[in-house]
């Protein structure tokens, strides 16, 4: 009993497939909303704002702060209606993100990576998918954005533990848009000088449909 009681402790926040991946599709709605409803929403922070443009730090202390900071970010996730939020994005200079994103069966995955790499693949296994994306931080603006539709990223759960998470389709996508975030780069800065362009002035003509952080 007692030893069942520490493997548990030094457990990961999720269990672990047969090949090293977390099993992130397993009771979403009930894990997201334990999250969401212990948190507070923040306001967005947009392009232009420099904790945006910036690699963030390391998260090195998974205390009970960060599990704070992850409540607040899922909270304002929902209230923003994203798939995915990277911490700078509600202000936060640390190496975290959240998702709540379908994959390419439309299969709804839910989780926390902290410290993320996004893992090199090799070029033979590579297969470009150009659907359109979009921010939070660019609000209403859309472009297609061409991107390997399968994705694995390597980090730590908020509670520290080794993780590794595989997406394929959107969710390959959110994941290599939310591991670009915390080291400085937007979808945008990914586009040519002309979509980038275009983007700008589609959030110029927009109004988003929740609160940000207004740039000085
Ligand atoms: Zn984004």
């Amino acid at each position: 009993m007692a030893q069942q009681d520490t493997e548990q402790q030094h457990a990961g926040v999720l269990p672990v497939d047969d090949e090293g991946f977390v099993v992130d599709v397993e009771d979403c709605e009930e894990r997201e909303a334990a999250y969401r409803e212990r948190g507070t929403a923040r306001p967005i922070t947009v392009v232009g704002n420099p904790v945006l443009h910036k690699e963030c730090r390391d998260v090195t202390e998974f205390d009970a702060e960060l599990a704070k900071l992850v409540d607040d970010m899922f909270a304002s996730q929902r209230a923003a209606e994203g798939v995915g939020l990277a911490a700078n994005q509600i202000g936060v200079d640390l190496k975290v993100f959240v998702y709540d994103c379908p994959d390419d069966n439309g299969v709804r995955h839910v989780g926390v990576v902290c410290n993320p790499v996004v893992e090199e693949l090799p070029a033979a296994d590579r297969s470009l998918d150009d659907s359109g994306e979009g921010c939070l931080s660019v609000p209403t603006a859309y472009a297609p954005l061409a991107r390997p539709d399968y994705a694995v990223v390597t980090g730590r759960d908020e509670r520290g533990n080794p993780i590794r998470v595989r997406g394929t389709g959107y969710f390959a996508r959110c994941l290599q848009h939310e591991t670009d975030h915390l080291y400085g780069y937007l979808y945008i800065d990914r586009l040519s000088k002309r979509e980038r362009k275009d983007a700008l002035r589609q959030m110029e003509e927009g109004t988003p449909r929740y609160e940000t952080v207004p740039n000085a």
